[in-house]
């Protein structure tokens, strides 16, 4: 029998699309997505095996849908890294910030409303617009790639969002937002009515998944939740904790905010594998972190080491390298930046093409990857 050919029904907006995703290709080193280079110690390791061991023992049962241990894990964990003690129904998580973020736009997106961020930015934003069926608006960040606030004001205004989304450290830039930067565009929605509802202003979200990477003295929008029911700030395990692979992300907002979030989770949407790999990872967060440090003085050195270069492949210019509170740096501009990212792959390193036209993005890799990296950019684009 042949199988039968049928038109499936595909969303129209789905239609031709493929889906997102950095090629993953098994090379030497792999710089590509933002990765922490050190896998966790054996000592986390054996409490994340304990510890699973014994959330296996009652798999028969389905987790605590309020995940009221974690909750409790992880306003220990902000208090201690940023100074501010939440209570823990201020709390949310789910299987990566991605999925704490599409909830977001699950419960204040939809059939119109409008989700607005700025450009270089996050390249997953528009497909939770999409998916909710959001209106999806895009405005531009400043030539450094810093915000505008006479152009985010002037958008929102013009625009009036449902959902803002901030990222900071920004991705691919790296850019942090001050916070009085926050605190204006937190103002700046108070002052309208987002468009498809009785009259609320936007949730303004900071998506701080670079947060632990960020320089001295750069705060934390964690600081402005207290006066801002609307706000939201997003933060993961993926990255500094070095745990991209269990899939944990979470929020920190108002309790009225969660509550709205409650609504569109999914029924026991956070295994018990994954809390109890959250919580064990949580209890040896020192040790998760203490490569962070590392990393930032690598990251700083690289950016250092960027500038002092000058490209062929840049028409003899010097490189252009943005600042970054985060654990890659973008850099340019080449005239043919495909064939840089294809010069490094073929010396067996990746890293990203992503961001303006003729940049690209390094992840900040270990000491050896950085120089396996410098080596093979000196020879592709004629350092
Ligand atoms: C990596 C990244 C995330 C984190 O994604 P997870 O789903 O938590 O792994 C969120 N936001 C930005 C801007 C990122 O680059």
């Amino acid at each position: 029998m042949t199988t039968p050919i049928v038109r499936l029904p595909v969303r129209p907006e789905h239609a031709g699309i493929e889906p997102y995703g950095a090629p993953q290709l098994d090379v030497p080193v792999l710089l590509n997505v933002n990765e922490n280079p050190y896998p966790p110690g054996e000592d986390v390791v054996a409490t994340i095996a304990a510890d699973v061991a014994s959330a296996a023992r009652s798999l028969n049962r389905y987790p605590d849908r309020d995940f009221s241990a974690l909750r409790a894990d992880l306003v220990e964990y902000l208090a201690g890294e940023s100074g501010v003690r939440l209570s823990p129904e201020r709390l949310w998580a789910a299987n990566g910030s991605n999925e704490v973020m599409l909830q977001i736009l699950q419960a204040f997106g939809g059939p119109g409303r409008t989700a607005l961020s700025f450009a270089p930015t996050y390249s997953m934003y528009p497909e939770y617009a999409r998916d909710t069926s959001t209106r999806w608006v895009v405005g531009r960040r400043a030539e450094d790639f810093s915000l505008d606030l006479e152009h985010v004001r002037r958008t929102i205004a013009a625009e009036r969002p449902a959902v803002i989304l901030l990222a900071s450290p920004n991705n691919p830039t790296g850019t942090a937002l001050p916070t009085a930067v926050v605190e204006a565009v937190c103002e700046a929605a108070l002052e309208v009515h987002a468009a498809g509802t009785d009259g609320a202003p936007a949730v303004v979200v900071v998506d701080e998944a670079y947060g632990e990477f960020r320089r001295a003295g750069t705060p934390s929008a964690l600081e402005l939740l207290d006066r801002y029911p609307h706000l939201a700030v997003s933060r993961t395990m993926s990255k500094a904790f070095a745990l991209a692979g269990a899939r944990v992300g979470y929020l920190a907002a108002s309790a009225e905010l969660v509550d709205a979030l409650r609504v569109v989770r999914l029924p026991y949407h956070l295994s018990a594998v994954t809390q109890a790999v959250a919580r064990a990872a949580l209890a040896h967060a020192p040790a998760l972190l203490a490569q962070v440090e590392a990393l930032r003085v690598e990251r700083d050195a690289t950016v250092g080491w960027l500038r002092s270069q000058r490209s062929a492949a840049a028409g003899g210019a010097a490189l252009q390298v943005a600042d970054s509170d985060a654990n890659f740096v973008l850099f340019g501009s080449f005239d043919d930046r495909h064939a840089v990212w294809q010069g490094l792959l073929d010396h067996g390193v990746l890293i990203r093409e992503t961001g303006p036209d003729g940049w690209l993005r390094v992840s900040i890799g270990t000491p050896e990857e950085m120089r396996a990296f410098k080596d093979a950019l000196v020879e592709v684009a004629g350092l």
